[in-house]
């Protein structure tokens, strides 16, 4: 997005990735559809980002989700909104959509290098290893779009963490962002149900600072649960991990049965029926929601009606830990907004600016990642841009 910013008023822009070719997470996200934004912008940018910094709110406001669709459209790919406000390329895939936008760049004169990896940054300028050994390249301005610490084989490995230090730009801890988290299961749970989705159950979180609840769905793993309803509220329970509370999901594996509904559907089991059998007949649960019920509820008030359908409505399941960093969908953490000014530039390094899930801000699942990626992009190549122009005056 800077790139083309800048590159669009005329001046010289090259683009260099430590990858064999760019984008690779952007393709990644492609092959769940690409959630590139979201209609429900909320009027209060606070409700999706979490305590967002004026910068951030400044560029959410000047490109957000009707600019993200533009945009698409300019390049020639028609969106398409699901039910949730999720926005996706037609295609449902980024191939198409990173082509178009590469051939944009390119025919304004952007030239891209691969395998190009930022090693140093000093005062002799970027100091790049390449295949052809260490080359050493200085700007009138550069934006810097390294992204967060997660999914590194993509090229997102952070390692630029260490250049920022070493030139004196104060950092926050990276953590993950839409992450999956850990369980301790049984043996059994493991083997029998890792990989199964939970469908159709309601997943609430309670803290101090509230309660959040999603009825999405969500993956059962070896280690733990990850996906939909699990992302949505890894923010929260990331928080609460951190803090050093215990972190309980509480599950309600029938949703559109209340309590008295479900223990009176109950109370009609016969001397040899099992209960298995009677959770199955009476109210349609079994596989992975039956599992869950036997791994994580009290196995001793099985036989009282009421006490199971209690159980039922909030099954307690607690996590042990987060899920690697490397596997999470994004990462919080990074640049802090304090080492930046308005424009997105370093105030340690003037003329150079940040952009993307590289500084310290934090979003959900829902197109919200991506649409900040594009706005902060956007924002930083208008600082670029104010300051080559600055300078020429
Ligand atoms: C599986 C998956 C699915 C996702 N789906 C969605 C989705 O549907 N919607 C959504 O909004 N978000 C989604 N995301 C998140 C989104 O892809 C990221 O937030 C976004 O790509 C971040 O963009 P970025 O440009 O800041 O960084 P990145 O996309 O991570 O790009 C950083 C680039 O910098 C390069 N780089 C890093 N270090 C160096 C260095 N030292 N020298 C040179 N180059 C370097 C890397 O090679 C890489 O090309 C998904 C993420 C994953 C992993």
């Amino acid at each position: 997005m800077a790139a083309g910013v800048v590159s669009n008023h005329g001046y010289g822009v090259d683009v260099y990735d430590a990858m064999p070719s760019v984008a690779r997470k952007f393709l990644m996200a492609g092959k769940s559809g690409l959630n590139i934004t979201n209609t429900h912008f909320p009027d209060g940018v606070g409700d999706v980002y979490p305590q967002p910094a004026a910068p951030l709110r400044t560029a959410l406001a000047a490109f957000s989700a009707q600019d993200v669709e533009s945009w698409m459209q300019d390049l020639g790919i028609q969106p398409v909104t699901g039910s949730t406000g999720r926005v996706f390329p037609k295609q449902m895939k980024a191939s198409p959509l990173l082509r178009a936008w590469l051939g944009q760049l390119q025919e304004s004169g952007v030239r891209l290098h691969v395998r190009h990896r930022l090693g140093a940054w000093d005062e002799r300028g970027l100091q790049f290893d390449t295949p052809d050994g260490q080359k050493t390249v200085q700007t009138a301005a550069c934006v810097f779009a390294m992204g967060g610490r997660s999914w590194a084989r993509l090229g997102s490995d952070g390692q630029w963490a260490q250049t920022f230090r070493e030139a004196g730009i104060e950092l926050s801890p990276f953590l993950p962002s839409n992450c999956g988290f850990c369980v301790l299961w049984s043996d059994r749970m493991k083997n029998e149900f890792a990989g199964h989705p939970v469908k159709n159950a309601q997943l609430t979180v309670k803290s101090g600072q509230g309660v959040q609840q999603t009825r999405e769905e969500f993956v059962v793993t070896a280690d733990g649960v990850e996906s939909g309803a699990i992302y949505t509220l890894s923010l929260k329970l990331r928080d609460m991990l951190v803090r050093g509370e215990a972190a309980t999901i509480w599950l309600d594996l029938l949703p559109d049965l209340d309590v008295t509904e479900i223990g009176q559907r109950l109370r009609g089991r016969k001397g040899k029926q099992s209960v298995s059998n009677h959770l199955r007949r009476t109210l349609n649960l079994t596989g992975v929601k039956r599992a869950l019920l036997n791994e994580l509820g009290d196995r001793t008030v099985f036989d009282d009606p009421q006490a199971l359908a209690q159980q039922i409505k909030a099954l307690p399941l607690t996590l042990s830990g987060m899920a690697p960093l490397d596997q999470a969908i994004s990462t919080a953490g990074g640049v802090s907004w304090d080492e930046l000014t308005e424009d997105f530039m370093l105030r340690k390094k003037p003329g150079a600016f940040c952009a993307g899930e590289m500084i310290d801000w934090d979003a959900p699942t829902g197109g919200y990642l991506l649409t900040a990626c594009f706005a902060t992009g956007r924002a930083a190549g208008l600082g670029a841009l104010r300051w080559l122009e600055n300078r020429s005056l």
